[in-house]
């Protein structure tokens, strides 16, 4: 494994690497016509999978604002399919929060 010099592909020399959560970051310098470059590469450590951090739980998609709205938006006669589409939930869902069997906590 080597870096060749984009402008004269003489092998290129590593002069610094760094290392972030799973990421190695190399600098590397052409001995010939000084060309540098930086190159970012993931390694993936014992090959293990990591969860990316902060992973949307499903019920994040909604806020407790866009449930007032939601109810609200039903009282002023807005169809079910329409909120569905709107909201990008399903049916049932629209119907749960509607129906106050989710989403209880929201006046
Ligand atoms: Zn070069």
């Amino acid at each position: 494994m080597g870096m060749s010099c984009p402008a004269c592909t003489t092998r290129m020399c590593v002069v610094h690497s760094q290392s972030f959560d799973n990421t190695t970051q190399r600098w590397y310098r052409c001995p010939e016509c000084g060309e540098g470059l930086r190159t970012c590469e993931t390694i993936h450590l014992g090959g293990a999978k990591r969860n990316p951090r902060g992973s949307a739980h499903p019920n994040a998609v909604l806020t407790e604002e866009n449930v007032r709205a939601l109810r609200d938006a039903h009282e002023r006669g807005v169809s079910l399919n329409q909120l569905a589409t709107e909201y990008g939930l399903n049916r049932s869902t629209v119907i749960d929060i509607i129906k106050r069997r989710s989403w209880t906590h929201v006046a």
